[in-house]
């Protein structure tokens, strides 16, 4: 069956939910389909036949004109609160293909992004513009390269058709693998269509999800608190890299943990804990150092959408449930700011010496990854002239506290090079490959970059150069949706 079907094998197991919870239809076609993007190690990863895909057939796949072998293409619905207000959503111009399984028996979603309106699109034209769709190509690859849960980027196909945004542009297509594509927003769309269509998803998810928890006598706690920890360490995660999300909004909070939509996001140049890069995020509700306690309001929220399916302790379990988030989010964020210094074994000071060293970044005004590389390489020495009284004096500490450590100083270096990236998808730099495809035409420039962020934690001399920050990059550079 996979082998004359470009290594497909899809399944609906989405479909036999409760049909409130989607829409079935097909996409709308486009004119002239060209695969301008395509992920063959991704492809490879999950069993499909890159080849097969880059012809006319593969194509008429990947844009929609065509379904694959077994797929009943769908709009989900779902709900989300956006900027803190609740609203109604659904799949506005998204399509699911199906659930791909891979041939080692994993179950990933494929999607559509910008196949064409469906009833949830409330407003516009369903479809996407190249830059956006190669945006998010590029960052999810990047996250993934990074080690970062997240949603992966197949393929990009350019439709012929134009789209008219701010600017007038060519459409896209993206095709999109995810872990699922349930939202905190879909349970919040399920909770108040009723009990029934509640317990269903929830049952879906913990088999899907959560299935260590199918055995255990309090199923619902038990998902409740794995997902806070996924969603503690996520964004751990993020923080410990510098990527601020930029729309939080529980529609893009996923119960796999991964992390999904990526529109205005964008990585920190400059540390500054109030870095907000997106244009309608006027009040910096999704700032850098708010996303942690964002990630416990929205898991407040989905804890909110189970209280119907607890006998009586839901409010007590979900409170719980909040102060284990805490809990997880602070150890992790901890262990991946140590692992950064080269902190291997512990001490009841290294909190303060990362904090200490967090604010010396802010006050001197640091760029945050270059900070840690520089500290990495042991380039620091030569350049202590320049450095604040203040961070001679943390790096001094900082060299006291090495000391401690087991391993010799070239391990230690090797160890933090696997936890400082030499080379992040900075602003200057996607904005300049993004330029030079959809502008000039010139697509090397993009692939190249794509190529070495296939390998941040390497540190050839091209990804140091490449990752190094434009000095007089403007610090209000803003992002957008790009829808
Ligand atoms: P997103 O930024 O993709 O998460 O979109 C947020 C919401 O707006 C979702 O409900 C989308 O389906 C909807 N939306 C975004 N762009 C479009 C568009 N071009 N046409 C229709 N709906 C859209
Ligand atoms: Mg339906
Ligand atoms: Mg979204």
């Amino acid at each position: 069956k996979r082998k004359d079907n470009f290594g497909f094998c899809i399944d609906n197991s989405y479909l036999e939910l409760p049909d409130i919870l989607y829409t079935v239809q097909i996409a709308k076609p486009v004119k002239d389909p060209q695969i301008i993007l395509l992920n063959t190690a991704l492809a490879l990863e999950i069993g499909l036949d890159a080849d097969g895909l880059s012809t006319l057939e593969g194509t008429a796949i990947l844009s929609g004109n065509q379904q694959v072998l077994g797929s009943r293409s769908f709009a989900q619905a779902y709900s989300g609160h956006q900027f803190g207000y609740f609203n109604h959503l659904g799949d506005g111009r998204a399509l699911m293909i199906g659930e791909h399984l891979t041939p080692e028996g994993r179950r990933v979603d494929l999607q559509l992004k910008g196949s064409g309106p469906t009833p949830y699109s409330r407003r516009g034209d369903g479809r996407a513009g190249v830059e956006p769709m190669l945006r998010e190509y590029l960052i999810s690859e990047a996250m993934a390269g990074l080690g970062v849960p997240t949603t992966r980027s197949l393929a990009v196909v350019s439709s012929g058709e134009t789209v008219y945004r701010a600017t007038q542009q060519e459409g896209a297509i993206l095709t999109r693998m995810a872990s699922s594509h349930i939202r905190v927003g879909t349970f919040q769309y399920a909770a108040s269509r009723g009990d029934a269509i509640l317990k269903a998803l929830f049952n879906y998810t913990l088999a899907r999800h959560y299935p260590q928890c199918s055995d255990k006598e309090d199923q619902i706690r038990c998902l409740l608190f794995n997902f806070a920890m996924r969603q503690a360490k996520l964004i751990a995660h993020w923080q410990s890299l510098g990527f601020v999300h930029g729309v939080m909004n529980t529609d893009n909070v996923t119960l796999a943990g991964e992390t999904i939509d990526y529109g205005p996001c964008a990585f920190m140049d400059q540390y500054d804990p109030d870095t907000v890069f997106s244009a309608i995020d006027t009040s910096g509700r999704y700032r850098y150092k708010n996303q942690p306690l964002i990630g416990k309001w929205n898991l407040a929220r989905f804890a909110e959408t189970l209280i119907p399916l607890f006998n009586h302790d839901g409010e007590r379990v979900a409170n719980e449930a909040l102060d284990y988030y805490d809990q997880v989010y602070e150890a992790e964020w901890l262990l991946k700011m140590r692992n950064k210094l080269g902190l291997l074994s512990s001490d009841y000071e290294d909190l303060a010496m990362v904090n200490e060293l967090l604010v010396c970044m802010e006050r001197d005004q640091l760029d945050y990854h270059e900070t840690f590389k520089k500290l990495t390489l042991g380039t620091f020495e030569t350049e202590e002239s320049t450095s604040s009284e203040a961070f001679k004096n943390w790096y001094q500490k900082w060299r006291m506290r090495l000391t401690q450590e087991l391993g010799d100083e070239k391990s230690l270096r090797e160890f933090m090079k696997g936890q400082n990236p030499a080379i992040i998808p900075r602003n200057h730099i996607v904005q300049r490959v993004l330029n030079d495809w959809v502008l000039e035409g010139d697509d090397k420039p993009f692939r190249e970059l794509m190529r070495l962020l296939s390998n941040p934690y390497l540190y050839t001399d091209e990804q140091l150069l490449i990752g190094t920050p434009q000095k007089n990059w403007p610090k209000n550079y803003t992002t957008t949706c790009g829808t």
